[in-house]
């Protein structure tokens, strides 16, 4: 039940919309700044009985201050919660060190504040790194100018607490980082398994208008072989050949249903078990090939050398052909591009497969060469593209301790996934 609440707490303001290191940052701060509120607040009654009467009013405004970063972040001002933070900490040892006076243990607690803004801020946000770096050392180096502490007061309750202070900043600090790094570890997973999914599911539908066609041939053909043989039932040679055709007809539909059955499962479970490479691109060709030919598109095939098998989750090798496959197929039907052809080429040797897929399109323009394996990068516009494509694949070749590269020294745009043929002991 605590766990949940202080989870919850943790939480404030996630959401998947927001990019993984700021979600981090986010958490560390919601984190922190529960930490500087309790012990705000837990330090009030140390206060109230050793220190000037200011000093309590200090520790509740500080322990505000630490609940509206919690607050800035659930109402998504991430930055403000993350200034707010850095700032309070600060202000909060400061005016502890103006009410108390310059003791040098309280002073020493501005050392862990250092560490605070490598922990929230990122590393673009590079000049509020360094302000927020310098604040503290500044602060560290002015409260030494200032008056020690007025005879009277019960310090050494402070020169105990001090320590204790910057102590348990530095392991909670540490270990709100861990927790942290893991939860974000699991959450890529998870986004990552939704990704997948994802992929799937929008490649199935950029598929759905080629698959509608390779089911509804099929069965306009099954029935005017049947209106044949109810026609001319006198015929038996007619009838046993349009028999044949029938089940031929059948047999293709039915292949097409189970490839389509097998592309849209998640294979991330699947073990690496040796697979024909021919039944891999069977596979992928079985689901988008018919595409290619309908619109006048030469796929050329490089024969497969014969009993050619690699270790793999084959479901997934075939998914990656037919994203590539899917973008080749893009880049080559459109009016511009005059000579249409895609050609996949198979290459073995002892230790490595290689895929390759190039197209007669115009290319990846320069610009984006940089970014096409970046997750959601898409230049097709938003009804089209999803960006995941690339991402997504290059991510299952690695899973294979394989690459998926774009080959620059192509004159044409060619995709080349390596492969070991045998994958390495875990
Ligand atoms: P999507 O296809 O949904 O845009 P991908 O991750 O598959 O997502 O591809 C990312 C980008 O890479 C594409 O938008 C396109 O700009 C570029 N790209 C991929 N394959 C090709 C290709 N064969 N020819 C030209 N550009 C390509």
């Amino acid at each position: 039940m605590t766990i949940a609440v202080l989870d919850r707490l943790l939480s404030l303001g996630q959401s998947d919309a927001i990019p993984d290191r700021l979600a981090r940052h986010v958490r560390v701060t919601n984190a922190l700044a529960l930490l500087g509120a309790a012990m705000s607040f837990g330090s009030t009654p140390l206060d109230a009985v050793g220190a000037p009467f200011l000093t309590v009013v200090v520790d509740l405004a500080a322990t505000a201050a630490f609940v509206s970063c919690l607050l800035f972040n659930r109402r998504r001002h991430y930055f403000a919660a993350r200034v707010m933070l850095m700032l309070t900490a600060n202000a909060a040892i400061l005016a502890g060190v103006l009410q108390v006076g310059a003791v040098a243990e309280l002073r020493t607690v501005f050392f862990p504040l250092v560490l605070l803004p490598f922990l929230v801020l990122g590393t673009s946000e590079r000049g509020w790194l360094f302000l927020f770096v310098a604040i503290p050392i500044a602060g560290y180096f002015v409260t030494g100018t200032m008056d020690p502490p007025p005879p009277g007061l019960a310090m050494t309750v402070y020169r105990v607490y001090a320590p204790v202070l910057t102590f348990t900043m530095i392991a909670a600090g540490s270990a709100v980082f861990t927790h942290v790094e893991r939860n974000a570890e699991a959450r890529l997973l998870q986004a990552r398994a939704r990704a997948a999914q994802g992929a799937r599911l929008v490649a199935l539908g950029e598929m759905s208008s080629g698959i509608a066609h390779e089911i509804k041939n099929p069965l306009a053909a099954i029935h005017l072989a049947a209106t044949q043989i109810a026609e001319r039932p006198d015929q038996p040679t007619l009838v046993a050949q349009l028999g044949e055709q029938i089940k031929r007809i059948v047999m293709r539909a039915s292949r097409i249903i189970d490839a389509l059955r097998l592309f849209s499962r998640d294979a991330s479970a699947d073990p690496f078990v040796a697979a024909p490479v021919e039944r891999i691109l069977g596979d992928a060709l079985e689901l988008c090939g018919k595409r290619f030919t309908e619109h006048g598109i030469d796929l050329v095939v490089d024969p497969v050398p014969t009993g050619l098998e690699i270790e793999c989750r084959h479901l997934q090798i075939s998914q990656v052909l037919v994203n590539l496959l899917g973008n080749a197929y893009d880049a080559v039907a459109v009016d511009s591009v005059s000579e249409r052809w895609v050609r996949i080429e198979v290459h073995a040797d002892r230790d490595r497969l290689e895929l390759a897929v190039t197209d007669s399109g115009a290319g990846v323009p320069a610009a984006a060469q940089a970014r096409i394996f970046e997750p959601f990068f898409t230049t097709k516009g938003p009804d089209r593209g999803t960006g995941i494509g690339l991402s997504l694949s290059r991510g299952l070749v690695a899973a294979h301790h394989g690459t998926l590269e774009l080959d620059t020294e192509s004159r044409n745009t060619r995709f080349v996934i390596r492969i070991p043929m045998v994958q390495p002991p875990r």
